[in-house]
């Protein structure tokens, strides 16, 4: 069996976890500030805020941010439903806008949606590649909006050099699946001082003193465990990245030239981390997607989808007022999307298997 995902961990995750336990001290402690550090370093920012998962991270930064309720944050249906739910958490409104074929936030209808109502731009920088930040950045100065990107996929991605995370206020989770894991796990980036001090009081009972709490706030803490394990896995996490690229290129390769089946495309000024390798399964293949799905899984090999149901057509969504716009582009995508396994323990042979499976599922 050839799993879609697949987290690493070796004999130094078990050490360093060892340590902690021996230490005594469980909770937040000097792991946390040491993964806090290294993590801020490797995104290239001042601030890193450690968080009890991805959703907390979401959640508490646009909270920092004072995203309220009254306001409208624009953000893409083709997401997991944790970047939706961190924005009704807060009481503000998601105006979901279309995704072009790169998966991500077109930015060009993302101003079209933007009304005196509106504080927040949320990308998703979805599979690992970053959406046009520079776009997306541009259009958040211009209309003094806070850009939050969810870059939970996307550890260690880049925009025209930059990693995401440092563009807007980043939030990375390290669940099991993720390119680097803690088991769960956040972590919030950013280089504004105040956002930090705030989203820093928001995930400890809003309190800076302890027992003195200045603002309503969550539990929303990392443990040393889990940060004895990201230090680990952040060393790691560059050679993971280049594993699943090099996964990346070889079926950018070999796929190429199978009708009916897209192979994903990297934007200008990208490079994508592939948290997924995501190909299309047009009606030109013959076969329908479920369909390859089930051969696949008769070979052994692990497929998903990424995501089946756009935000605006799931059921919870139907309590709550949403900016659902026309969402062409990703009815289509969520027809189409299939992931294969791309984690850096498929191997050449794991690759061979899949490649010939694909090819063959449609004679
Ligand atoms: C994983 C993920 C999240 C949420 O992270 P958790 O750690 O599972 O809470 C949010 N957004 C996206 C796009 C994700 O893939």
């Amino acid at each position: 069996m050839i799993p879609i995902s697949k987290p690493l961990l070796g004999e130094e995750e078990q050490a360093a976890v060892r340590r902690v336990i021996e230490s005594g001290m469980l909770a937040q402690g000097p792991r946390v500030a040491e993964f806090e550090r290294a993590f801020a370093g490797f995104i290239g920012v001042n601030h890193a805020i450690a968080t009890s998962n991805g959703t907390t991270a979401l959640h508490a930064a646009l909270l920092a941010h004072g995203v309220g309720p009254g306001d409208e944050v624009i953000t893409t249906p083709f997401t997991f439903m944790a970047s939706v739910n961190s924005i009704l958490f807060t009481g503000a409104r998601p105006v979901l806008v279309d995704i072009d074929d790169s998966f991500n936030l077109n930015p060009e209808l993302v101003e079209a949606a933007i009304t005196p109502h509106t504080k927040a731009i949320m990308p998703v920088h979805l599979y690992g590649q970053p959406a046009n930040l520079g776009a997306l950045d541009q259009i958040a100065r211009r209309h003094n909006l806070a850009l939050v990107e969810d870059a939970c996929q996307a550890h260690g991605a880049e925009f025209a050099g930059r990693r995401a995370g440092s563009f807007g206020t980043g939030c990375f989770s390290f669940y099991a699946t993720k390119n680097m894991t803690t088991g769960e796990g956040g972590m919030i980036t950013t280089d504004d001082e105040g956002i930090a001090q705030r989203a820093r009081m928001i995930i400890a009972h809003g309190m800076k003193v302890r027992y003195y709490h200045e603002t309503l706030g969550y539990n929303y803490r990392m443990t040393d465990l889990a940060a004895a394990i990201g230090i680990e896995q952040l060393k790691k996490l560059p050679a993971f990245n280049a594993r699943r690229a090099a996964n990346a290129a070889w079926y950018d390769q070999h796929l190429a030239n199978i009708p009916g089946l897209i192979t994903p495309s990297v934007g200008p000024d990208r490079t994508h981390v592939y948290h997924q390798y995501t190909i299309r399964i047009t009606p030109e293949y013959g076969l329908s997607r479920d369909a390859l799905v089930e051969q696949l899984g008769k070979r052994g090999i692990g497929s998903a989808i990424y995501y089946p149901i756009p935000m605006h057509r799931q059921h919870s969504m139907r309590a709550y007022s949403v900016g659902e716009l026309a969402c062409p582009i990703t009815e289509q995508m969520a027809d189409e999307v299939l992931s294969i396994p791309i984690h850096p323990s498929v191997t050449e042979s794991d690759r061979l298997v899949i490649a010939d499976a694909l090819i063959s599922a449609r004679q």
